[in-house]
């Protein structure tokens, strides 16, 4: 192909830009759309007839004085739009004017193509006598139509836009949502159905477009969000809202938009309302629901608060009224019956450690959380202070990996949660095995995930969904001693804190326990 057809073809985009813009600049815009999609008909249109008629012959296409120019092959495409432009009540004088700045954009097109200088004017040259026989044929033709034939095609135009303006009415009518499209003012310039039935109790389709009793309406309950939006300058916004309507209090999403401007001529704003009614409902009974769990929750929390803090009394009356008895009345007691007071003490020691971890759990719920920066190093020195003793007797190493991080967490909570991880570690292994604790770590984006591993029992893979579950035990008393409520301490406890926890173990192979938190001045 021709270079001169080339870049005409190639330059589509930059010929509809260059003659949107001298049609702008012109004011020739108000006869037109100000899309740049617009105009791409004709300049594909013209640029094809021009590249057709190039490639046929590079001859300048001059102009004899005998040519029927309604005839020219070169001028059918610009006889047809003249066509258009005129049934659209165009005159020639304007089209004519508009045709010079399509023309002078390809001129701009081609003086600043990287054409050799002999070839850069020749292609000048051949358009502008191209454009030349375009005009001469839609003039001839122009003319050469009777009064009576352009009246027959303003007619068939006119009745095609009427088909064409009842289409968009239709739709816009039909739309459930209901739409209210504001003019320059901000005063309804138009509202389809669903709105004018909603808001203002309208009977029938198109009573607001025909009736015009509602153009020019305000709407007071929407002026304060208009305002806002007007002096935001955003393209966009939304907001709920409740609004009394025709058929009662109903709650909406509402968008305004302001309209997207497809020939600079309508600069309003549309509002879209969407009736979220039912979701808000469903919200309103979710919030409350909630709140009134909160509040159950809370009961609960002071119930068993109050409840544990009673038992404590007791248990120790019977504790102390057992050993009188056992004292006072030995001689008179059976080999058997002297054991009994051993076993009194062993179930209300239970129910002792039983009520201290009750109590723990429901003071956890009593709890504000305060997280700060807090090296865990710190957390396990501490823990392992109070735990001495007991990692003593039972020859107890542990395992801390030297670079533990800070992690942003409330200190009590911490303590809570290794002590009882600990303990666990201590309490579940062979009778045999000296107990091995390691701390390591890893880091996961701002988390700081530690993990607890011992040498111990381990739990079993199927019993693992359960163990955090409260009052869930795997070994009866006797076998080991527990309550049930440490690990569940340990779930909750990092909860509050924003983290989670889980495992890994089998039968025999231990068991690691994972902490996530974050990780100080994330
Ligand atoms: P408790 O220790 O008071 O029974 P926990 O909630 O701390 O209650 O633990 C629940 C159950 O999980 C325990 O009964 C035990 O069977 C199992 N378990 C907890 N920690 C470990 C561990 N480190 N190794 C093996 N089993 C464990």
């Amino acid at each position: 192909m021709k270079p001169l057809s080339e870049l005409i073809l190639n330059s589509e985009r930059w010929l509809m830009k260059r003659t949107l813009s001298y049609a702008i600049t012109l004011n020739y815009a108000k006869f037109t759309s100000t899309l740049e999609e617009a105009w791409r008909t004709s300049i594909a249109g013209l640029s094809q007839s021009l590249v057709d008629a190039f490639e046929q012959s590079e001859a300048i296409p001059e102009i004899n004085i005998d040519e029927d120019f309604t005839r020219d092959s070169l001028a059918s495409f610009g006889i047809l739009e003249a066509q258009r432009h005129r049934s659209r009540g165009v005159t020639l004088i304007m089209f004519l004017g508009l045709m010079k700045y399509y023309r002078q954009s390809y001129i701009d097109l081609i003086m600043e193509a990287d054409f050799a200088a002999f070839y850069r004017e020749h292609s000048r040259l051949f358009t502008e006598r191209f454009f030349d026989r375009v005009e001469l044929g839609f003039v001839s033709e122009w003319i050469g139509t009777s009064m009576e034939a352009r009246l027959g095609e303003l007619q068939e135009k006119n009745r095609l836009m009427t088909n064409e303006k009842n289409k968009y009415l239709t739709i816009f009518e039909s739309l459930s949502n209901p739409v209210i499209l504001l003019n320059e003012d901000h005063k309804i310039d138009n509202l389809n159905y669903a709105a004018a039935e909603l808001f203002f109790g309208q009977k029938s389709p198109g009573a607001a477009y025909y009736g015009e009793n509602l153009i020019e309406e305000t709407l007071p309950w929407l002026s304060k969000s208009l305002s806002a939006f007007i002096e935001s300058g955003s393209g966009e916004a939304r907001f709920e809202t409740d609004i009394d309507t025709e058929k009662g209090w109903k709650y909406f999403e509402i968008k305004l938009m302001r309209m997207l401007d497809v020939s600079e001529k309508f600069k309003g704003i549309t509002v879209i309302f969407n009736d979220i009614s039912e979701r808000r409902q469903i919200e309103i009974e979710r919030e409350k629901n909630i709140a009134e769990l909160e509040v159950k929750n809370h009961e609960l929390e002071l119930f068993s608060y109050s409840i544990s803090h009673d038992l404590r009394g007791p248990l120790l009356t019977i504790k102390e009224l057992t050993e009188t008895l056992a004292a006072r009345h030995r001689e008179i007691l059976t080999e058997e019956e002297r054991n009994y007071p051993d076993d009194i003490n062993r179930a209300v020691d239970h129910m002792g450690r039983f009520i201290d971890d009750l109590l723990n759990y429901a003071r956890l719920g009593r709890k504000s959380v305060s997280l700060r920066p807090l090296p865990l190093s710190f957390v396990i020195a501490q823990v392992m202070d109070v735990l001495s003793s007991r990692m003593q007797e039972a020859g107890a190493t542990i395992i801390m990996a030297d670079d533990l991080p800070d992690i942003s967490g409330d200190q009590t909570l911490l303590l809570q949660i290794f002590s009882n991880l600990f303990d666990n570690a201590l309490t579940y292994r062979p009778e045999q095995r000296s107990p091995e604790i390691a701390i390591t770590w890893q880091q996961d984006n701002q988390q700081a995930i530690i993990c607890v591993a011992d040498n111990g029992i381990g739990i079993p893979q199927e019993q693992q969904e359960h163990i955090f579950e409260m009052f869930y035990r795997l070994h009866s008393e006797d076998e080991y001693p527990g309550t049930g409520i440490g690990l569940a301490i340990v779930k909750k406890a990092v909860e509050m804190q924003d983290g989670r926890v889980w495992i890994e173990s089998g039968v025999n192979r231990g068991s690691k326990f994972y902490l996530s938190f974050m990780l100080a001045g994330r």
